[in-house]
């Protein structure tokens, strides 16, 4: 089995601005998992803002722009909801770290969230 290494959590400098525009691109109404598990790009009357690392690592989420809109099928309600299935939940948080890591090193990623997503190998 694979250890976790713990990295602990180190405060920011400075306090970001909340509300901070998600750094993973969608189309304007479009359902992040729609999209990505359907090809589906309809638009959505109602969507959720989902935080990508919720918990205690809502507010690295929040800070940056790891967050994703979602249907309400896609949030909670529906059998690939990311708050229902393990395994969703998953491939959106190795996504909102690949995405992160274009501009971030691993590192910066671990120290901040305390561990990696991205299977290796
Ligand atoms: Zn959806
Ligand atoms: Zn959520």
């Amino acid at each position: 089995m694979r250890q976790q290494v713990m990295y602990p959590k180190i405060p920011a400098k400075k306090k970001r601005k909340r509300h901070k525009k998600s750094i993973i691109r969608q189309q304007a109404g479009t359902c992040y998992l729609c999209v990505k598990l359907h090809g589906d790009y309809r638009t959505h009357r109602v969507l959720h803002e989902h935080h990508i690392f919720g918990g205690p690592n809502r507010s690295a989420s929040e800070a940056e722009g790891l967050k994703v809109s979602l249907c309400p099928e896609h949030h909670e309600t529906g059998p690939e909801a990311v708050h229902r299935n393990i395994q969703i939940m998953r491939m959106v948080q190795q996504a909102g770290q690949a995405e992160y890591e274009k501009t971030h090193s691993r590192e910066e990623f671990m120290r901040l969230f305390g561990r990696n997503y991205i299977e290796e190998g």
